[in-house]
């Protein structure tokens, strides 16, 4: 049901969900310890590989909303609220390979603002933590004290 993907040829051919999702990571600075969430799995995994993908459309698949994509035929605006519940979620961290990262140290960044250390489990999850958004939590490798 794909047509063609056309990798890196810039943001003209793409939707508002990819450009606006390229124009928010493309200024990211690199940070080796921070992680993405991808919203569809659960699942974060280093922010570097996020940044290191040239076109939006790339990017918002990593983050698990391409279905939110309009730019290859498909239709779904109504997509970004549709994290507007509250999570009570626990998450599965990743390293780039895809490999789950048990016994991990990390760091939560809630809503708040408020810092949380945490290490993984033997299947690289965290403890749960309840957002009222997907999008509104971060979570960093290694117990930093800010973020
Ligand atoms: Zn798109």
């Amino acid at each position: 049901m794909e047509q063609q993907e056309q990798e890196g040829t810039g943001n003209n051919n793409e939707c508002l969900v990819c450009r606006v999702t390229y124009s928010i990571y493309s200024n990211f600075p690199p940070m080796p310890s921070a992680m993405a969430l991808n919203v569809e799995t659960d699942e974060f995994f280093p922010q570097d590989v996020l940044l290191s993908y040239s076109t939006g459309h790339q990017m918002a698949a990593a983050l698990g909303y391409s279905w939110a994509c309009n730019c290859r035929g498909r239709k779904a605006l109504a997509a970004l609220t549709a994290k507007d519940r509250i999570h009570d979620e626990q998450y599965t961290l990743k390293d780039a390979d895809g490999r789950v990262m048990r016994d991990t140290y990390y760091t939560v960044r809630l809503p708040s603002g408020a810092l949380v250390h945490g290490i993984t489990d033997k299947l690289g999850r965290t403890k749960r933590y309840r957002t009222s958004g997907a999008q509104s939590i971060y979570i960093y490798l290694g117990h930093t004290q800010e973020a």
